[in-house]
């Protein structure tokens, strides 16, 4: 393997809060262990593009307590496809680019895994994305900091919810995950969450319901994760509205909300830990590999296993949530 001299460093597909502090140490790990930086605007779209800049440790002062990513983030169609990635190959050389650090969700590891089988580059992801929902790491960058955002939208509908004595679903993102719902609704103090890993196996509305889930208390806080598999709040209000008119129900939905704001001490620090792992791995030969959190080490993941392997839900933690709820 040809010795690295430049790395270039991606955000890409969702933002999550701490992907600035993960930004940041990459940058300055890379130069302090005497590589040179590209940024790459946009994720894949400034490869395919061509929007990358020289990096120097200065241009990454003063973003560690910043939500979102000062590189951008997009989503690139074109990268999807093998034209797109040639150019995006023939853009890197250009650049001198020896070595890439990506920084995303499912998709962006995927699209690197693609990458790397077609061309000769070692690359280093690192898992960023609030849904927590890679495999191979106990958190991923962004979803310490949108799940105490969860939590205090939660408390202030807690108010106007037991003043009105309603019933409210709050959804909270998570395509395929109940992570984001299933803890929020646990720091929540919430009654229960509806996610779309148990959706699939019982009807969770209609056993909430049945099991008397408002017995004690004067309203019902329900977290529900946006996805098609649960209903979403809208859909699960609508349900209730024909078949259980007693309750009066409300929704809210955080949408991007939970995407925003400053991040968390735990993500700026897991972001700082995983962006200089991932420059120690390129410096130990590695390739291929997402940055993992196991117990509060640093890990290599291969690509393969984060992308293909479902992360599990813990059943406990629902069962707690709903002895907790009595
Ligand atoms: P989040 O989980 O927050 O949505 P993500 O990284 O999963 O983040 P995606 O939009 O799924 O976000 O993926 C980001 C980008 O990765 C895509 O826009 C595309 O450029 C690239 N990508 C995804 N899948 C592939 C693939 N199979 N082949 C090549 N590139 C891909």
């Amino acid at each position: 393997m040809a010795k690295i001299k430049t790395i270039g460093v991606l955000t890409s597909g969702g933002d999550a809060p701490g992907m600035n502090a993960a930004l940041r140490a990459v940058t300055r790990s890379a130069i302090y262990h005497g590589f040179n930086v590209k940024g790459i605007y946009r994720g894949y779209r400034g490869l395919v593009e061509n929007e990358i800049v020289t990096f120097e440790a200065k241009d990454v002062s003063g973003i560690i307590h910043r939500g979102g990513t000062i590189l951008r983030t997009a989503r690139c169609k074109e990268f999807m496809t093998e034209e797109g990635r040639q150019t995006a190959y023939k853009n890197m050389r250009k650049n001198g680019i020896d070595a890439l650090v990506v920084i995303g969700g499912d998709g962006t590891l995927t699209g690197a895994r693609q990458f790397a089988s077609e061309f000769d580059i070692p690359i280093v992801g690192i898992p960023g994305t609030i849904d927590n929902d890679l495999y191979g790491t106990d958190h991923t960058i962004g979803y310490d900091t949108a799940l105490n955002t969860i939590m205090w939208c939660v408390d202030r509908i807690r108010d106007t919810a037991n003043s009105h004595e309603r019933l409210f679903f709050i959804e909270v993102m998570g395509r395929n995950a109940g992570f984001l719902a299933l803890n929020g609704a646990i720091a929540g103090g919430a009654e229960a969450a509806i996610i779309p890993e148990i959706s699939i196996e019982v009807d969770q509305l209609a056993q909430l319901i049945e099991h008397g889930f408002r017995t004690t208390k004067k309203s019902s806080i329900v977290l529900v994760a946006e996805s098609p598999i649960t209903g979403g709040a809208m859909g699960l209000a609508e349900r209730v509205r024909k078949e259980y008119p007693q309750y009066d129900v409300r929704v809210t939905i955080l949408g991007h909300l939970q995407r925003g704001g400053s991040p968390t001490a735990r993500d700026r620090i897991l972001a700082s830990r995983m962006g200089a792992a991932a420059i120690d791995a390129l410096v130990e030969g590695q390739r291929n590999v997402m940055i993992g959190d196991d117990d509060e080490q640093m890990v290599y993941v291969p690509f393969s296993k984060a992308i293909k392997n479902e992360k599990a839900i813990d059943r406990q933690l629902l069962a707690m949530l709903s002895h907790l709820a009595i």
